[in-house]
Formats: structure tokens, sequence, C-alpha cells
């Protein structure tokens, strides 16, 4: 079963399991080494309904086999789709950020200590300048009441996370926000700042790597995420200009418990009948984005080249779920 074998396993492989759903003529065809996910201009027509209990998708060949389809699998009624979208949120249950292993760092000021890039007293001036004002960054201290120049800063936090100082290049404040909900930008101090050819898309993050936030991308855009570190006054220029830009369409709501959730992503599936959708989980968040028509997608997996009949929904779950 397809959907049971996603969680945990890389992006390229949860490419090719998606495949499974279609006819197997895509993959002979050789189509996944030219474009990495479906294109949709090119995806075939499923022919089976994604549901694994389900009787009735090979009876009815009257009925329209393009779509909905969800998570790469068409489903063939009402029922189906709710069966689906049970076991897309039994995946994603476990996936969000507790199934990221938590991994000891060493704390950005002793990194930088040990590094010579300041002196023990900094280190004192800036704790007792975060404790007596009980916020702020390290960094952030160490910057403005020590004088420490901000681009060490920088290095440090991308030395703490092993991942790459990034630059403003190529940034495309348009195109970026199409990529994700603007909440998720405004809540996990990340934005999408460029592609790489047409398979990578850089992900800058201001003071910490998210790897789950990564993943979701990746699993919904189709393309490789690669995380970096943005300085601090570049990260708060892209952001703003990035929020300034129109993005998908969201719809923000509120899932009570697992049930309501799984009914009211079917009734969303069975109204928009999209020809491709992806549920993933990032924190306590479920995103849900509906590609409504052929040709919203560009070359870049399945990022959109325009907001134009594309929906996003973000979740926020309760506890429970
Ligand atoms: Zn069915």
């Amino acid at each position: 079963m397809p959907l049971l074998r996603e969680a945990n396993i890389t992006p390229k492989i949860d490419a090719v399991i998606w495949e499974e759903g279609y006819s197997s003529a895509r993959l002979h065809a050789g189509g996944f080494d030219t474009t990495p996910f479906p294109a949709l201009s090119t995806e075939p027509q499923p022919r089976v309904c994604g549901n694994m209990e389900c009787a009735g998708g090979w009876t009815r060949p009257w009925r329209n086999r393009r779509r909905p389809v969800f998570d790469g699998l068409w489903g063939c009624s009402g029922r189906c789709i709710l069966a689906m979208v049970r076991t897309a949120l039994r995946r994603e249950a476990g996936d969000g950020a507790e199934s990221v292993p938590h991994r000891h760092r060493v704390p950005l000021g002793l990194l930088m200590l040990s590094q010579g890039w300041i002196t023990r007293a900094h280190l004192q001036q800036a704790l007792e300048a975060q404790r007596k004002n009980g916020s702020g960054r390290i960094g952030e201290w160490l910057v403005s009441e020590c004088g420490v120049d901000p681009e060490r800063v920088t290095r440090a936090l991308a030395q703490q996370w092993s991942c790459p100082v990034l630059g403003m290049e190529g940034f495309s404040p348009e195109t970026m926000a199409l990529v994700m909900p603007t909440v998720f930008i405004e809540k996990f101090g990340l934005l999408p700042l460029r592609l790489a050819g047409s398979r990578i898309l850089y992900l800058a993050f201001e003071d910490c790597r998210d790897a789950s936030m990564a993943l979701a991308v990746e699993r919904v855009t189709g393309l490789k995420a690669e995380s970096g570190i943005l300085n601090e006054s570049q990260f708060r220029a892209a952001r703003t200009r990035l929020l300034q830009c129109d993005s998908v369409e969201t719809k923000l709501e509120a899932a009570a418990d697992a049930d309501c959730l799984a009914g009211r992503i079917t009734a969303i599936l069975e109204q928009k009948q999209p020809i491709a959708s992806r549920l993933v989980r990032v924190h306590q968040y479920y995103w849900l984005r509906l590609w409504l028509e052929r040709g919203t997608t560009g070359r870049a997996g399945l990022l959109p080249v325009s907001r134009e009949d594309m929906l996003d929904y973000v979740f926020t779950a309760s506890p429970s779920i």
C-alpha cells in the first residue's frame, strides 16, 4: 500500500512510491528522471481507486477518473476519499516536530568563545543583558551589547546547525511567495529563498534549521530543500519583501479532532475536485495544498508559476490529533 510506506523515507523515494498509484507506463517511459514529481501536464489518468478497501472503482467506467487526486491517488467516491484521508492523517500523526531527532548542540555563545570570536567578558555581558531583559537571542545581545560583528554570529549559527551561510543573490520574492503559506514564514523563522536549477529549493532560516519544515516543503513541492542561515538583517528585509507579495490563497481553519479533520478534508476534496493535492503535517499544523487545474505548475517540481487555480488550507490541529 503506497501511502503506508511514505513515512521516514527520502522525498525522492516518495516520488517513486507515489508514482506507483498510477499506471506503470509512466515509470517505464522514464518520466521520473526528467520530471522529478508528477508534472501535471503529463500526468497519466489514475485508473484505480487509491483506497485499498474500495470495491467499486473498477465497476464504474463512466466516472471521471482524473479527479479528485489526493496524495497522488485518485479516489472514486466520498467514502474512499475519506478512507484515504484517514490513512494520510495516521501517517502524518507520527511526523511533526517530535519525529525529528533532537540533537544536542553546543550553545552559540560557547561555540563563539571556543572559536575565539568573542571573549569570556563578552559572553557574560550578553548573558546578563539577556537575563535582565528576559528576551532576545544571545547572538542579538552579543551584537548590540558587545559590538560583535553580526557576520560572526551568522557564521557561528551556520556552524552550530551544520549548514551553509546563504546570500541574497537570485531571490525573487514574487516567485518565492508561492512556495508555502505565509503563516509558516511568520511562525517558523524561515523563508524560501531561491531555486537552483529545476530541482533544488534553498530555504533560509533566521537562527536555527527546522528539519520538519524543510521536509514538509520537499514533500509538497517535490523539490530538494537545501537549508541555510541568512544573516539577520538580510532575513528581515527578505521576509518583508516576501510578505508584500501575493501568496497562494490560504484558508486557515481549526480542527477539533482527527475525525473532524478527516471529514473536513474529504469535503474540500469532493467540492474542489483537485487534479493533485498533498497533505503534510508541520508541527501543530496540517497543510493541504490543492492544484485545481492544469497549467498551474512550472518545470520545477510542483512549484506554482501562478497563484491562480491553487488553494492552500492550513489546519491548526488540537493536541489530541
Ligand atoms: Zn474507491
